[in-house]
């Protein structure tokens, strides 16, 4: 579902699903929000949980799968950000529970059959049909609270879903003109969040994200994510941010052996002449973080990282990947040269 107000129709989803037993997954800051969506549900909620914490940890998924059991829940509604999908989503990899989603930032998980989870600082992610929700709500209403900081970060996390599925090789005709459009509402989104505030914007944004997962659904992820997702299990890097920091990089390296037409018309979507330019002007206009430094990874980290991705070659991706590369990608997303 998608509109503004498409949150009260949630108690209607739930029964038509026939759910009478559902774990509500959320965290303490969206409690209250939880709280205003279930309103017409009480009778059917069994049980809440709220101890999420970012890229899953393997005990905070035992926690939530066993809650589950004690309570005999029939359902999985989500209210939150990734973290909060992810957590529903690995319930429902083990319990074949359905998941009803309510996204509140542009993450795009909600779309996926991808989960993940981290085990020892390592991140360890996979694909099932049992993890994807039957029934997403997006309501643009809900991502008007986030903060700027975190608005910006999620939707050029999104930015990257879509930049990254324009150059897989499972990308289709389909998902590049998804992520295309992505990219451009995305954009669109991000300059109104800084200039001109209005519902537009969060509608832009969120149709954004939601092209971003439905595009990378498909398309599956490459180098970009693979990065990002060493960082973010080795060293609890913040997701999000870390996907903005990456992505100029990723795209520096890969534009050359994009696709001429998907390469063009990214430029063309980002707004300019050049796209690696363009996105890096868009950073500026809108404030996002650019260097791994700045979200707090050490020298000695990102000597591991580097590590961690070389060991993840090969890599499917359009431009060959060695462990120079690597280095080069990271060490540029490190400390970025002014
Ligand atoms: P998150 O869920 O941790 O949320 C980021 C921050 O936003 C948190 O501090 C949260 O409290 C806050 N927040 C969320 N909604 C809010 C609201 N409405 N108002 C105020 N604050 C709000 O982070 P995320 O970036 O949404 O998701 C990251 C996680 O999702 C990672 O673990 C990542 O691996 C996963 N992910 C998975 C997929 C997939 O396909 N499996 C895709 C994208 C992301």
């Amino acid at each position: 579902m998608f509109a503004r107000g498409a949150r009260r129709r949630l108690v209607d989803e739930v029964t038509r699903l026939g759910l009478r037993r559902l774990m509500v997954i959320t965290s303490e800051r969206q409690l209250d929000l939880a709280r205003a969506l279930t309103d017409g549900l009480q009778d059917r909620l069994a049980v809440s949980f709220t101890r999420v914490l970012p890229h899953v940890p393997d005990s905070v998924a035992r926690e939530a799968r066993t809650l589950a059991e004690e309570h005999s829940v029939d359902g999985l509604l989500s209210v939150g950000g990734g973290s909060i999908t992810g957590t529903a989503k690995i319930v429902a990899l083990t319990s074949g529970l359905p998941i009803v989603s309510v996204p509140t930032t542009y993450a795009g998980s909600e779309l996926t059959p991808v989960w993940g989870m981290t085990t020892g600082g390592r991140k360890e992610t996979g694909r099932s049909p049992m993890v994807l929700p039957k029934v997403v709500i997006y309501d643009p209403q809900l991502v008007e609270g986030l903060p700027r900081k975190v608005a910006t970060s999620s939707a050029l996390n999104a930015m990257a879903h879509c930049i990254e599925a324009l150059w897989m090789s499972t990308a289709t005709p389909v998902t590049t003109l998804m992520a295309l459009e992505g990219v451009r509402v995305l954009r669109q989104g991000l300059d109104e969040l800084v200039t001109d505030l209005t519902p537009a914007a969060f509608e832009n944004l969120v149709l954004g994200a939601y092209l971003a997962g439905a595009s990378f659904a498909v398309a599956g992820s490459g180098l970009h994510h693979k990065i990002c997702h060493a960082l973010g299990g080795a060293f609890d890097l913040p997701h999000a941010e870390t996907h903005a920091v990456v992505l100029p990089h990723a795209l520096d390296f890969n534009i050359v052996a994009m696709r001429a037409d998907s390469a063009t018309r990214l430029t063309s979507a980002l707004g300019g002449t050049d796209a690696v330019e363009s996105l890096r002007d868009l950073y500026r206009r809108v404030g996002a973080p650019v260097s791994l430094a700045g979200l707090g990874l050490t020298a000695e980290q990102l000597r591991v990282a580097i590590q961690v991705v070389i060991e993840k070659l090969p890599i499917e991706n359009p431009r060959p990947v060695d462990a120079d590369a690597v280095r080069a990608i990271l060490t540029a997303a490190y400390r970025p040269k002014p």
